[in-house]
């Protein structure tokens, strides 16, 4: 089979978006923009043993290719539109191929959103997703937007993904319920769009933690050069996982584990209960976690109100030894 029959088969198909011209099929893409709108654009890729586990399932890593991705629009307030994909893959395995694609094209649905072109080449397994989203003209999440007296919320509830991560590196037996939800929130993060887009109107500063609560904090506090409280007693973990770690283990995993992509993000005391009003009618869980100090402050964590150390091994650096 030909490196187009593989793109024919498994990657082309009639878009579904009205502002897109032209997809798979020719030199470029070519798509529309409305003149109040801006593009928001992010590009990650996943490296097998690196980003994944090598046994990982066609399907899975389908889905989180996507997520990772759409994680990152989500954490600028963007609606998703557009993605390119860019797959290295060692041979052409139709099952693994088809299983691939129907997960891809389920997750695109989803969020309304189309592939429209991409790469296919021969090589260790790798996937390099291009998401483009669109932003408002004068709206939108920025890392360098917080500001002194913000609160500091984050979504969802942290650190399941680090240990569902750590039953699978640990071979444990995926047993019961707990078991399952955190492998779960491992393999199928979900991208926090619809809180991304809710939030425009409330915030001006978010991140989506891909690298733990700490190390992306970090990045919000050095661009918006301020400091944080962070109480610990109120880091929302999971009754999961709770049940399966102890009190410190689970902290440890909410600050410094990664791979929840949930969002970080702060709002101003005058929004804070409009805001929360609004979430909660929509269902969407979010929890106040601290709040902006002055740069000299630092980063404090406090436990019932006293401060503790702060873990020095924070986030995932590539190149760090
Ligand atoms: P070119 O050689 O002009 O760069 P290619 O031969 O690489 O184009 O690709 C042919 C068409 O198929 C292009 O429109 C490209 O965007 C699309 N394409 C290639 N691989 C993929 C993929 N994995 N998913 C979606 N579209 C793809
Ligand atoms: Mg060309």
């Amino acid at each position: 089979m030909t490196e187009f029959e593989v793109i024919a088969q498994y990657f082309k198909r009639n878009n579904k978006r009205t502002d897109v011209d032209l997809a798979v099929g020719d030199d470029c893409a070519v798509t529309m923009l409305k003149p109040n709108q801006r593009l928001a654009i992010t590009t990650d890729t996943l490296v097998s043993g690196t980003h994944f586990l090598p046994s990982i399932s066609a399907a899975d890593l389908a889905y989180k290719t996507l997520a990772v991705n759409l994680s990152d629009l989500a954490s600028m307030g963007a609606t998703p539109a557009w993605v390119s994909l860019a797959l290295t893959l060692p041979k052409v395995d139709h099952q693994w191929l088809a299983e691939f694609s129907q997960s891809l094209f389920a997750v695109l649905d989803r969020y309304h959103v189309d592939l429209i072109g991409g790469d296919t080449t021969s090589g260790p397994l790798s996937l390099t997703l291009t998401a483009q989203g669109i932003l408002p003209k004068d709206q939108g999440l920025f890392r360098h937007q917080a500001q002194v007296g913000d609160w500091i919320f984050v979504s969802g509830s942290l650190g399941n993904s680090a240990a569902g991560l750590s039953l699978l590196l640990n071979n444990c037996k995926i047993l019961d319920e707990s078991d399952r939800y955190l492998l779960q929130r491992h393999l199928r993060p979900t991208p926090r769009i619809e809180l991304g887009l809710t939030l425009r109107a409330f915030s001006r500063c978010a991140i989506d933690i891909s690298d733990g609560l700490l190390a992306d904090l970090g990045h919000i506090l050095t661009r918006s050069q301020v400091g944080a409280e962070i109480e610990l007693d109120n880091l929302p973990l999971s009754s999961h996982l709770i049940a399966k770690f102890s009190e410190s283990e689970a902290i440890n995993f909410a600050l410094t584990g990664g791979e929840d992509y949930e969002l970080c993000f702060t709002v101003a005391d005058n929004k804070r209960s409009e805001m929360e009003q609004i979430l909660r009618s929509q269902g969407i869980k979010v929890t106040c976690i601290g709040r902006v100090t002055p740069a000299s402050n630092g980063l404090i964590l406090l436990k019932q109100g006293e401060p503790v150390p702060v873990p020095t091994q924070v986030g995932f650096d590539h190149f760090s030894e």
